[in-house]
This record gives structure tokens, sequence and C-alpha cells, in this order.
């Protein structure tokens, strides 16, 4: 049995210019570790022999029908506009419509040298592989939009980053790999046929009924408010908001140095290169709105008329930390078994939020303890949560089933980061229990599961992971 997979490719149809074909660099000596039958079923994709799929997911053969192209586009990282990335070290093979109907793009990452490619070798190791694949199959688990993970293999072959690292590559799954910088690249270089092609593409694959370029801009404003509020709701920290790596799809993409909190604070960053905390935890929201901006701008230049369309663009864009502070509202009263709205409980939350930074409470045990005498022991000062929870109790009284409304709105289980990077060590040495433990776990975040309860705990002193590096 051969691995078979029904593309059917858009991108490929779209102008030279959007993309240099580019056929992936085979490796040495590729082992298969991970398959994901569950989204393979979706996908229509039939998996075959084991070093079938080893083959192709590596990119040494390719599947019939695939056409590996490495998309073009640019970016802001860390706020500077670089006018060339583009997939760097990634081919897209195609795309397929699921059993859902939805047109997915099945990447590999980690495939080899592309044009794009500047100083780098093509390149991924084993570590930055692995968790993505467990982070974004675990952010699905819990409901939030996200790339997925098809397959991981090793290559066999040496990877330099600190050190020698084993090789490694990740067949990625998205709605699409349209960024907001796609969009900026041809703004950039004023190739307006270029940025109208691309602004129409984007609205017949994800937005149909979007009315013109501002239209699109208001569908991705909207995606990308839920998708935030969605991430500070279970405490996740993206660690590079670059604008390339913010999706039209409004999915969660590119898990570089990403993390989930343990102890809650505002300021929290995982990232060792991001110095300054611009892409700390509560800086999120303000970022995906200085992100939409940058769409907006590049969206504008192929309007006829300017001043009407930035005006326009600039009431979406206005109209953004509004949408971002309901969607974060609407899951922060669901994390505190509220399904009613009322005047005062944005400040119930707050002071609870600010109650935990202070009492260095976990953020996920204290969501998911709350109701229960467990909620205090996670609070340095279990006096404070006492007279919070007083408060919300009384409020608690307009309720019909608050237990019910949290336990769907506040996971037992995330990927925590300690774990990770245990996770990351055992594999380097050939061992992938925790990784297998690791994506079963999780694929079943909002249920208790006793066995799993290790899982729930924070890291110990040793445990703690204080910076995730970024040499993916
Ligand atoms: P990222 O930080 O993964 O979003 O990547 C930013 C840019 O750097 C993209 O254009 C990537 O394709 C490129 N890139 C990252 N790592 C490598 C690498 N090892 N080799 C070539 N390009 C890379
Ligand atoms: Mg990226």
């Amino acid at each position: 049995m051969t691995l078979t997979i029904p593309f059917d490719n858009s991108y490929a149809r779209l102008p030279n210019s959007f993309y240099a074909r580019q056929a992936p660099v085979p490796v040495r000596a590729p082992q298969l570790i991970a398959f994901n039958s569950d989204l393979a079923a979706i996908l229509r994709v039939s998996p075959g022999e084991v070093q079938d799929m080893a083959e192709a997911f590596a990119g040494n053969t390719l599947p019939e029908g695939a056409e590996p192209i490495a998309q073009l586009y640019s970016g802001h990282q860390f706020g500077n506009y670089n006018p060339q990335l583009g997939d760097g070290r990634a081919v897209l093979l195609g795309e397929t419509v699921g059993t859902d109907g939805v047109r997915r793009d099945i990447q590999l990452k980690g495939s080899g040298p592309t044009p794009f490619s500047r100083q780098g070798d093509g390149r991924a190791w084993l570590g930055p592989v692995l968790r993505e694949y467990v982070v974004s199959e675990a952010m699905h688990a819990l409901g939030i939009p996200t790339t997925r993970a098809l397959a991981a293999v090793e290559t066999g072959e040496i990877v330099l980053r600190e050190g020698p690292m084993p090789g490694a590559v990740l067949t990625r799954v998205a709605r699409s790999h349209l960024r907001v910088g796609t969009f900026q690249v041809f703004a950039a270089r004023g190739q307006l046929d270029s940025l109208r092609r691309l602004t129409e593409y984007a609205i017949e694959r994800h937005y149909p009924q979007a009315d013109g370029p501002m239209g699109l801009l208001r569908a991705v404003v909207q995606v990308q408010s839920e998708l935030i509020a969605a991430w500070m709701s279970v405490g996740f920290i993206h660690g590079v908001m670059n604008t390339d790596n913010c999706s039209i799809a409004g999915e969660t993409i590119d898990y570089g140095p990403c993390a989930f909190m343990d102890s809650y604070h505002p300021n929290t960053v995982y990232s060792s290169i991001d110095r300054m905390g611009r892409y700390a935890y509560s800086n999120q929201p303000d970022i995906a709105v200085w992100n939409l901006a940058q769409l907006a701008t590049a969206l504008i230049q192929q309007m006829e008329d300017k001043d009407a369309a930035v005006e326009e663009a600039t009431e979406i864009i206005h109209a953004m930390p509004d949408l971002l502070q309901q969607n974060w509202l609407a899951r922060f009263r669901a994390k505190i078994g509220l399904a009613t709205e009322e005047d005062g409980d944005q400040q119930v939350i707050s002071d609870l939020l600010a109650r935990m930074a202070q009492g260095q409470a976990d953020f996920t045990n204290t969501f998911r303890a709350l109701g229960s005498d467990a909620a205090r022991d996670q609070f340095a000062d279990p006096q404070a949560f006492d007279a919070w929870s007083e408060g919300w109790h009384s409020r608690l009284e307009r309720e019909d089933d608050p237990t019910a409304t949290m336990s769907a709105a506040n996971p037992a289980f995330i990927p925590r980061n300690h774990r990770v990077e245990q996770m990351i060590q055992a594999a380097v040495q050939g061992d992938y229990a925790l990784f297998q433990r690791l994506n079963d776990v999780l694929s079943r975040p909002y249920e208790d599961q006793p066995e799993a309860v290790d899982l729930t705990h924070p890291p110990s002193e040793a445990e703690v992971v204080h910076a995730t590096f970024c040499g993916t």
C-alpha cells in the first residue's frame, strides 16, 4: 500500500511571482516518528507502509499530484519591516479538500533550502518539530483554531544549532499559509495586480461573503480577535507575533518559542529573543491590532478611492480593541462560571486576575479548581482568594449551572512548558514515551484523567524553564 493524498492544488495556479517551484531536498535516512491518523482521515489521506510514509514525509519521494512550491511573503519582525522572507525551510506540497469540505494546505517544514533561505540551512531540528506537533495538536483539542500536525520524521542527518542536533521534518496542515506578510510583500513592491489577485484568492478561499478588500479586512479582524481572546483564556503566549506569523485564516501558526503560563503574571515572556517583552502575554491583543493595521495598510494600496479606503480601514481597525475586549470578556465570563452578562462582570474577572498575579497562582489550575477548596490553595495568600470568592459567590446565585460552564471553559491539561522540554530531551535520546503520552492526554484536555495528574502539576524549582530558545 502506498501513501495517497488526493491533491487539489489552487495556489500553484496563481502567477509565478507568488512562489518559487522548489522540490524538497532529500535526506539520508528518514524514520517515521508520528503519523496523525485522525487528521489523515479528515484529509482523505490514506496511509501507506511505514517506510513509504517516512520517505514521503521527509520529502525523499513526492506523492502523486504534489506540486511543491516555496511561498513568497515579507513581514514585520519585532516591528521592523523585512522586505523579503518567504518559505526558507518549507515547501507546500499542495492542498486537499477534506471530508468536512475544508480546503487545507499540506506543507513540509524543515525540507531543505529554497530561494528564500537567506543564510539559513533550510532545516529544522527534532526539538521544535516535536514541540509544534504536541502543542498544535493540544491547541486543536482545546478547541482553538490552529494549524495541525499530520506527521513527523527524523531525517537521519545532523543539524547545527547550539550544538549538533538530530534533524527532523514536520508535516503541517493549515487552512492556508496566507499571512499578513503575503499581502505586505506585493503592497510594498507596488505590484498591484498581484495584490488584487491575492485579495480575490483569499476572499474566495476563506471569506466568500466578504465584500472586497475592506470586507476581507473586517473578516480577518473578526477571526484574529476571536483567536487572541482564545489564547488569553488558556494562558498561551505565542512568542513571535510577527506579521508573517499572523494567519489570514485566523489560525495559530508558527509554534516557535511559545509557551503556556504556569503561575499567572500579565508580563510573562518566554522567548529568549524577545528582550523588550514586545510579545508578552498581556501585549498580545495590542500587537494583534498593530498587525491588522499592517494588513489594512497593504490592502488599501489597491483601492481606487484612497481617501474613502483609509477612512473605512481606520474605522475597522479602531473597532478592533473593542472586539477583542468583547471576545475576552465572553471567554473569561465562562471561565468563572457566568453564562449571563452583568455590568460588574469585568471587574470580578480583573479582580481575580490581579489577586492571582499577586499570589503567584497557577493560571490553569486556579481556574480548573474554582468552586472547590483547591482553588484557594493555589494562592500564596489564600485569604486574598477568599475575599474575592465571597463576591463571586453572590454573583453565581444568578446562574443556573456554573459548574458546567466552567468545566467546558477551563482545561485540566495544557502542554506545560517543562513537560514539553522533558519530552524533547527524552526524544533526543530516542525515548518517545513522553511524546506519546502527552499527545494522548492532551487530546482530552477538559476531562479529569486521574492517572495523568502529574501532568497538571506546575514545574518544581528545578524543572522551571526560564526561556524558550528560538534556535528552531
Ligand atoms: P519563523 O521565525 O519560523 O517564522 O521564520 C522567519 C523566517 O526565517 C521565515 O522566512 C523562515 O522561512 C526563515 N527561516 C527560519 N529558519 C530557517 C532556516 N533554518 N533556514 C532557512 N530559513 C529559515
Ligand atoms: Mg514564520
